[in-house]
């Protein structure tokens, strides 16, 4: 979903994991923090605090919050702010994402004290991260290759992330440590049937490094679309991919009530 933009920005936060050392200290770098139905997912129609993180390690050209990555946001909130703010909507659920959350040493303390307040966490993440923390649900979105910014589709024209984000969307090893590690579900942004191969070997190689089984119900197919328009072009094909596969349907309930509105 598209995300608001009102807050001060930068050109490099969150591309750099090390420059997160100070954080927890610091807070988190927020782009936005509302409450709203979970939309996607096993656990959507849930009602539930979003917190939402600014920066990201990858540059998916089609991402839905675009402050969050291509121009991040720098807007920080303290730790206390955020619980603060939490707790001031009457939710049990709680969902941290991003950009990628889990590129803030922050996040673990943040989970931490959701925890001892016995709120129900989703962490959203591209997997390409893993952080020891307490998470009871891990929404793991690996990133295909139809997901790179070629020079021809990405958003600033330049083509610099190209690379750098091919080199960078898949981390097996950190995957891995996911799956074994968490609840998890597997959400893959799927365009057309060109997708499946890429999901069907990702998913053969993580059944042959990870510890734990990875069943195909835990294996969610989204359709591409961050807007109504665009996703009355995809949800019916990907819906039939779903069951032509096994796997999973999961719709993009925001988008289908609040089309690409923020805060939703
Ligand atoms: S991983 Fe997620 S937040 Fe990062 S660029 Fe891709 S879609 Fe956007």
């Amino acid at each position: 979903m598209p995300v608001s933009d009102s807050a001060d920005r930068t050109s490099d936060i969150g591309t750099d994991a090390a420059e997160t050392a100070d954080e927890t200290a610091e807070g988190l770098p927020i782009n936005e923090l509302f409450y709203s139905l979970q939309g996607e997912g096993t656990l959507a129609g849930v009602p539930s605090v979003f917190v939402r993180t600014s920066g990201c390690n990858l540059r998916c050209w089609f991402c839905d919050s675009y402050h969050t990555s291509w121009e991040p946001t720098h807007a920080r909130m303290t730790l206390a702010e955020i619980l603060a703010e939490i707790e001031s909507h009457d939710a049990d659920h709680v969902v941290l994402t991003g950009g990628e959350p889990l590129l803030h040493e922050a996040s673990t303390t943040l989970l931490e004290a959701l925890d001892e307040r016995g709120y129900h966490t989703t962490v959203e993440t591209n997997g390409t991260i893993y952080r020891d923390a307490p998470i009871d649900l891990a929404s793991v979105s690996p990133k295909l290759e139809s997901s790179t910014p070629t020079p021809d589709r990405d958003p600033t024209g330049d083509g610099e992330w190209e690379a750098r984000h091919e080199a960078d969307r898949i981390d097996m090893d950190a995957l891995a440590r996911l799956v074994e590690s968490y609840d998890v579900q597997l959400k893959f942004v799927v365009t057309d049937a060109e997708d499946m191969p890429e999901i069907r070997e990702l998913l053969a190689d993580l059944r042959a490094v990870a510890d734990v089984p990875v069943s195909d119900d835990d294996v969610l197919l989204m359709p591409e679309g961050a807007t109504r328009d665009r996703l009355a072009e995809t949800r019916a094909r990907v819906a039939d991919l779903a069951m032509e596969y096994g796997f999973r349907y999961t719709p993009r309930l925001h988008v289908d009530l609040w089309n690409d509105a923020p805060e939703t």
